[in-house]
């Protein structure tokens, strides 16, 4: 992922060139790596402007090479992007916790329901299933097959096609059964074409339910479409968080910094694989160095 940017670096630290010279061809080559690796242009302007600005104003301490301080100024702006120093707090607000999750169809959803249930089983909760997906048949026998393999109970209505009705009564018999986390699976697509169709149904669930947290499911392979899409989830369901699928793969990844600019929510998880317990908590200096290598 972004192996461009890693390039740029080893050049950057280990070319003849002048440093303001080299510091010139770094943000170019900086910025047509993010460019290609489908981070949205303004962005990226935004980025290695305020780089530029440090540049300009910070003086590097004497203790390490200027070369290395400006290295570091790009990895403070970098993980800044993705939430700084911290780890995100992925514990609970309150007991009961509603989580309902959105996305596009194939983005790893319901695989991604499964795993949060059994992360958070393990951490304790008593946790519960609802599979909320009427249009891709299959969905709900699959959340199935996930709960009785992690021992977690699956609230779902086989042939109903409303999925407004289905959210609430499976949240509401949860709640009433005490549950102290239910973690609401959501449809992804009609069909071609009908994404506003299914925008107001998120927002009629969103509303029916009140979530504590909307979280919405991205595929790393996403690319530029990521930000738009990300606006209009945000804008029927207010997401609170993102967790990006599919970082095993080859995806370059970096529309996930533009769904976050679009709706100011944190990643909170990666999933790395297809397994249940290929889930982890996102990491911003993590990712960031797995960057810059
Ligand atoms: P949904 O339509 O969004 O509910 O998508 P699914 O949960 O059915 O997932 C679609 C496909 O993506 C399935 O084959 C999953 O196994 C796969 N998948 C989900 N998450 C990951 C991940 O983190 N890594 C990989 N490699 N595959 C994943």
């Amino acid at each position: 992922m972004l192996d461009g940017i890693r390039e740029a670096v080893r050049k950057f630290l280990g070319g003849n060139a002048s440093y303001e010279v080299a510091v010139e061809e770094f943000i170019k080559d900086l910025q047509k790596s993010l460019i290609s690796s489908d981070v949205q242009v303004k962005l990226v302007f935004s980025l290695t402007n305020k780089i530029k600005e440090r540049l300009k104003k910070e003086t590097p301490p004497s203790s390490i090479g200027r070369r290395e301080w400006f290295i570091k100024v790009v990895y403070d702006e970098l993980s800044g992007l993705f939430g700084g120093d911290k780890e995100p707090n992925v514990n609970p607000g309150s007991i009961p916790w509603v989580i309902m999750l959105v996305g596009v169809q194939g983005t790893g959803k319901t695989t991604t329901a499964g795993k949060l249930a059994y992360f958070y089983k393990r951490k304790g909760y008593k946790v519960a299933l609802v599979g909320a997906d009427v249009y891709r048949p299959a969905a709900l026998e699959q959340l199935q097959q996930i709960g009785k393999q992690i021992n977690v109970p699956v609230y779902g209505e086989p042939g109903e096609k409303d999925a407004v009705g289905i959210a609430k009564r499976g949240v509401d018999k949860f709640l009433s059964e005490r549950y102290e986390l239910v973690i609401v699976d959501t449809a992804g697509r009609h069909g071609y074409g009908e994404e506003v169709k299914l925008l107001e149904e998120m927002k009629e669930i969103y509303e029916k339910i009140k979530p504590n947290e909307v979280i919405l499911v991205i595929d790393a392979s996403l690319g530029q479409k990521a930000y738009d899409l990300a606006k209009r989830f945000h804008e029927a369901s207010n997401v609170g968080s993102i967790i990006i699928t599919k970082m095993d793969g080859t995806a370059k990844g970096g529309g996930a910094l533009s769904a976050v600019v679009a709706t100011g929510a944190p990643i909170k998880f990666i999933g790395i694989g297809e397994k249940i317990d290929e889930l982890e908590v996102f990491n911003p200096r993590r990712f960031v160095a797995r960057i810059l290598g």
